[in-house]
């Protein structure tokens, strides 16, 4: 049954889930939240509804790792899937220190949320291992990231029809290499072994644009939402992008992709960046390009002169700007830092950044709130079109130069169809594979921000709640079809 229908200020008074907040709030404990509070503007039965809060299989490793100094250590691993409605599964390998079953959990359940989202036919997972990667050598890294793999395929946890990694904090276009060439050593095709992995290199059956999609979809989603009249004028901002004051934190692929578009793209001032262990800033605009650069050498935002240097990351977050990005990880922003924030706009690039809480305490004080399943799933769509690409062995570009067709037009017609997007430019003269794979992102992102926007106005909901409850639509209209119950 639909439940009663609550304005958009209203929300927080009726979906006040907690008082205190934890210190030690889990990335699960958040997603069951959101998904109840979600789940109010659905027909969802609820017994379906706690269904979705459990992870379909679970899988907790101890990988013995042989150091290079001939010593013995040993890591902590784990994969969860989480709901199986949609096969194969899908999410990303994570090596970082201390993860935890219940924050893997909780993203897994985000990833499925996410991919319903954006129409992607997968179901959640992730996992990873509890490591500091930058404690270890390249070759370290290579040999726990094939033991890891190794363990996954053993187990049934991994398979182009079952489970298909891609690259999160900590991991990249190298170690999903290493984790397809595990695969591709007990795989009876070549097709099965690419298309096992994503987020691989060009050079290992990848597909363009990979790297930067999590950015580039950034880019694509907030433009899309800042055209919304309902978002910008309350808050007394332009639909523009360009001269907006923006403050990311995190500088990793995805913030750092994020930057450079919104810079680059859409000509808006990045003022602040930040990491864990301090921020730069500058009122008139950082140099994305140069702070890269100088970043990658040096591993810190530390001595960049061309802004001021801040020891404590909270002297970045709190200056004012119009939009904060949190780019970084879960729940960095919480009830002890969020009250620092003046911007206009959170807009979430990673996955879940912000606590029930600060969540709450923001809206209260009138800042909207972009949802990471539509801002951050560039990353995951972009995913898909490596996955399609590697099962049908179809590079538009290199059909398009082997028949020698004069316009592609064609092949963009049927990648999109393969892809569900439509081709929006019929006239439209693509040459290569990143042109055809930012078209199709595009378009599905201007798709999920679209019926975000219309399922808000609908209930008069956030943002975020929409996309959650268009999510949670999409999961059920596909389970109700299928024998996922006993
Ligand atoms: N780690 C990425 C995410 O959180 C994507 C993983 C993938 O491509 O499978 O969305």
């Amino acid at each position: 049954m639909l439940k009663r229908l609550v304005g958009r200020t209203s929300l927080i008074s009726k979906f006040s889930f907690s008082t205190n907040e934890s210190t030690d709030i889990s990335v699960r404990d958040s997603i069951h939240r959101l998904i109840d509070r979600a789940s109010m503007y659905t027909r969802i039965p609820g017994s379906f509804i706690d269904g979705l809060k459990k992870c379909s299989h679970v899988l907790e490793l101890s990988i013995p790792l042989k150091k290079d100094n001939g010593q013995l250590a040993v890591f902590e691993a784990y994969r969860a899937h989480h709901s199986i409605h949609a096969l194969p599964l899908k999410g990303g390998i994570r090596f970082a220190p201390n993860m935890r079953l219940a924050d893997i959990e909780g993203v897994a359940a985000l990833m499925t949320l996410k991919m319903a989202c954006a129409d992607i036919p997968y179901g959640g997972a992730h996992g990873g291992i509890s490591v500091d990667p930058s404690s270890l050598s390249v070759l370290e890294q290579e040999r726990l990231a094939r033991a890891y793999a190794k363990e996954l395929i053993k187990s049934g946890f991994m398979g182009p029809s079952i489970d298909v990694p891609g690259p999160d904090i900590g991991t990249d276009g190298r170690t999903m290499a290493w984790i397809m060439d595990e695969f591709l050593k007990i795989a009876p095709d070549v097709t099965e072994g690419l298309a096992a992995v994503t987020g691989k290199p060009e050079a290992a059956g990848g597909i363009a644009g990979r790297k930067e999609a999590a950015g580039l979809g950034f880019y694509f989603a907030l433009k899309n939402f800042l055209e919304d009249e309902e978002l910008v004028e309350p808050l007394e901002l332009t639909k523009e992008l360009k001269g907006k004051k923006i403050i990311i934190q995190g500088f990793g692929n995805v913030g750092y992709h994020v930057s450079k578009f919104l810079s680059e793209n859409g000509k808006a001032k990045i003022i602040g960046v930040l990491d864990q262990n301090g921020g730069v800033y500058k009122a008139t605009g950082l140099d994305i390009t140069a702070l890269k650069t100088y970043y990658d050498e040096n591993k810190t935002l530390k001595g960049f002169t061309e802004g001021k240097h801040f020891d404590n990351p909270e002297d970045v977050l709190s200056k004012t700007c119009d939009i904060f990005i949190p780019a970084a990880s879960e729940n960095t922003i919480t009830v002890n830092n969020s009250h620092l924030l003046k911007c206009k706009i959170v807009a979430e690039a990673a996955n879940l950044p912000l606590s029930i809480k600060a969540e709450e305490n923001l809206i209260k004080n009138g800042v909207a709130i972009l949802p990471d399943i539509i801002m951050n799933s560039g990353g995951v769509i972009s995913s898909y079109f490596e996955y399609v690409k590697n099962i049908g062995h179809i590079s538009p570009e290199k059909l398009t130069k082997r028949w020698e067709l004069k316009s592609n037009e064609k092949i963009l017609q049927f990648l999109a169809r393969i892809l569900g997007t439509e081709v929006q430019n019929s006239d439209l003269q693509v040459a290569s594979d990143l042109e055809i794979v930012n078209n199709a992102l595009e378009d599905i992102i201007q798709n999920s921000v679209k019926t975000a926007k219309k399922t808000s106005k609908l209930y008069s909901i956030s943002y975020k709640d929409a996309a959650y409850v268009n999510a949670l639509n999409r999961i059920y209209e596909n389970l109700r079809y299928s024998s996922h119950y006993a």
